[in-house]
Formats: C-alpha cells, structure tokens, sequence
C-alpha cells in the first residue's frame, strides 16, 4: 500500500497523541505545525478536551480485527462531524483536503483530522497496520509503514526483550524435557 504523506498527517497525531495522551500545550502545538495544521497553537483546556478522545483513538489501534477498527474509525467519522472540504489558501497555491471547518476550534479540528486519517489508512486496506505493540505492558500503538506490513513491535527494544523473553522460555522448557 502506499502511504500519502498528506493524508498520513492525521494518523500520524493520531499516533503522537495516543502514545502522549497528557501532553504539554506546546509540545502538542509543535506537533500540529510539523504537519501543516492551521493555526496550531493549543491551549491547556485544548488538550484536556482531547482526552476522552485520545482513548477512543486507542481503541482503533487495539482491535482485534480489521471490521473492528473500521468499526470504531467510523464512529470516530461522526463523532467529529468530518465534512471534507477541498480548499486553497490563496491564489494558485494547492487544493487539499480539510476536514473540518478552518474556523472550527483546535480541538474539533484535530478530532476530525485524527479521524478521517485513521479512515484513509483502513480504506486504503492498511486496517491491519495500525497496531499496539506486541510487548504485553507496553501499550505505544504505531502505524506500520515498512514495506511488508509484518512489523509488531514499537522498538528494536521491545523486539528484544520478547526474543530474549521467548528465547529463555525456549531454554526452561529444553532444560523440563531433559
Ligand atoms: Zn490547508
Ligand atoms: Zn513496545
């Protein structure tokens, strides 16, 4: 599949926020204007209104299955009252999607942005690649963009410590059957 770097914007806040669910306003902010987001300067009553969110993103993450997450991204769709609007910001300069309102607060536009990215991901057949790590205890979720979508863990650190976890397993069990 392949990952538009536009559209792949909200699932990468998505991502962000999911993995920092209490941030500071300006590392938030930061985050926003790393990925073109209009006038992104959030406040601290912004970032409290994105909580509730923040763990409804989670749950796409966390499906078991893809009709789930599709399931929880399309509540995600209405529950932000996405309305896609093609739009330019001046003379000759690029039409691109908005998904919600310019003029709408952060809050709901970042809601509708992280919604309609996680949608574009699972529409574009890339449901199963939204994942929580495969480290029991470690919950950061991550978009698995490596060319062949087999990629389960956060870290090379969290692959690790499962192999090395697995691998003593392994060794125990041998030691039983001797
Ligand atoms: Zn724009
Ligand atoms: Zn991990």
């Amino acid at each position: 599949m392949q990952f538009n770097t536009y559209t792949m914007a909200g699932t990468r806040v998505a991502v962000w926020l999911v993995n920092n669910p209490s941030p500071e306003a300006s590392a938030l902010t930061a985050v926003l204007s790393s990925y073109d987001v209009h006038e992104p300067m959030v406040t601290a009553g912004e970032v409290r209104a994105l909580r509730p969110w923040t763990r409804r993103l989670r749950e796409v993450f966390e499906a078991g299955t893809v009709a789930e997450k599709a399931e929880r991204a399309d509540g995600l769709l209405v529950a932000a009252d996405c309305r896609p609007r093609l739009v330019s910001h001046g003379d000759g300069l690029p039409f691109h999607f908005h998904y919600a309102p310019v003029r709408g607060s952060l809050a709901s536009r970042v809601e509708a942005l992280t919604a309609a990215g996680l949608a574009h991901v699972i529409d574009d057949g890339g449901g199963e690649r939204l994942r929580a790590c495969g480290r029991v205890g470690c919950g950061v979720v991550f978009a698995d963009t490596s060319r062949n979508g087999r990629r389960h863990f956060c870290s090379v650190r969290c692959a690790n410590q499962v192999n090395v976890a697995n691998h003593r397993l392994r060794q125990r069990q041998a030691a039983v059957v001797r």
